[in-house]
């Protein structure tokens, strides 16, 4: 904490002078292909609020289309434009939970919430000098500031997209864990499952801390059928099977739990803090993916794994194919105590050519990312976005 912990800096602001709400379309370094999408480049919006002359950044986790939420870029970019950015206008905003609360009459819409509030956010933490990880640490009960340490770097796994044959998967699965990546995890749907997994546990062994990820997509067979599917997994060794059925569907999810032997993951059905308390209740989960988009912000992801930790389920970082700007904010996220499973924190290279921050998230030799250390989320924004720039909108207007 170095002696300047989030608990002990002044809290107030002079408030919002400026938003700019950029929407990009970066190259992927492969396509990326999942049950719901496939991309050869990422549009996203990229939102920048500038507080006493400091700019901080925040990435809308959006995708272009919404097929893996109802949220995506367009309708993120209108509930900014004419609702949300409107709101933070109006303020008045001193602490960051005052934006949190400003922005919470507006029903839904968590990504393009957590685009605006990470942004102002950074710009609070720039201005006082603070850390991200360590402001977050403050917010969790779970830490211990007086014994707290943040760590210098998170351990990352790599997701594995669909592949044109198995084969193939087998073959990148092979370049992710030659790189390093501590964790792996590939996609499955109906018909692509059971030959998947024992294919690639064929090929690395039972070494290989090896998960699915089935996107939703066994909820239209019925909890009975998607059991008989997905029971054939168990005994190959995967740590989790994660959102087999629909987003909604929690006690689907709950009597899919008991009939399995692999523990399920939830990731699309935490939408809030409160989906998470039911899923819980229910005992719809043994794992929960975290992302802060996802469930509106940082600081309603820091209050998810603090109820999590207390239920003893553990957490991890997914990932949203996100940019520098989105991997540092859940960098951060990742080192507090109860992210015990490797996240989805690929380095840049991974998904980039290009990225928008002037030092990319690199992997190390140990399997591991670094968490940024400056002021804020740590990274800089490249000069020359414009490069990858289709639009900027600007307020106040
Ligand atoms: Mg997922």
């Amino acid at each position: 904490m170095n002696g300047l912990g989030p608990r002990s800096v002044p809290s107030r602001t002079a408030g919002i002078g400026r938003i700019d709400v950029h929407r990009i379309r970066l190259p992927l370094a492969r396509p990326w292909v999942s049950p719901v999408a496939a991309l050869v480049d990422r549009e996203l919006l990229l939102v920048a609020v500038t507080v006493e002359g400091v700019v901080g950044w925040g990435e809308c986790a959006a995708p272009v289309e919404p097929t893996y939420s109802p949220e995506y870029v367009d309708g993120a970019l209108g509930v900014l434009a004419r609702h949300l950015i409107p709101r933070a206008l109006q303020g008045p905003v001193g602490d960051p939970a005052d934006l949190d609360r400003i922005l919470a009459p507006v029903k839904g819409h968590p990504m393009a919430k957590a685009a605006l509030s990470a942004a102002y956010l950074d710009a609070h933490l720039r201005i006082r000098g603070v850390n991200l990880a360590d402001h977050l640490a403050g917010l969790s009960r779970r830490v211990d500031l007086a014994r707290w340490f943040r760590p210098a770097a998170v351990p990352a796994g790599a997701a594995v997209g669909v592949s044109d044959s198995i084969d193939a998967l087998v073959s990148e699965v092979g370049d992710r864990v030659a790189e390093g990546y501590r964790r792996i995890k590939i996609k499955v749907h109906p018909g692509w499952d059971l030959e998947a997994v024992v294919a690639v546990r064929g090929a690395f062994g039972a070494g290989l801390a090896l998960q699915v990820d089935a996107n939703a997509t066994y909820g239209s067979l019925g909890v009975v059928e998607a059991a008989r599917r997905l029971a054939r997994l168990d005994g190959h060794g995967l740590i989790m099977i994660e959102q087999p059925l629909g987003d909604e569907d929690l006690v689907g999810h709950a009597r899919l739990a008991e009939l399995l032997g692999t523990p399920v993951c939830l990731d699309e059905s935490i939408s809030s803090y409160d989906v998470a308390v039911s899923a819980l209740a229910l005992r719809a989960c043994g794992v929960l993916n975290l992302k802060p988009g996802r469930v509106g912000g940082l600081a309603p992801a820091v209050a998810i794994h603090d109820l999590c930790a207390d239920a003893g389920v553990a957490v991890w970082c997914g990932g949203m194919l996100e940019t520098g700007v989105g991997r540092a904010a859940n960098l951060a996220l990742a080192t507090l105590p109860n992210f015990t499973l490797p996240g989805d924190l690929s380095a840049s290279d991974r998904y980039w050519v290009n990225d928008v921050v002037t030092h990319p998230a690199r992997l190390r030799g140990d399997g591991s990312v670094a968490v940024p250390t400056g002021a804020g989320n740590g990274v800089e924004v490249i000069d020359d976005l414009s490069r990858w720039t289709l639009s900027i909108e600007s307020w106040p207007r």
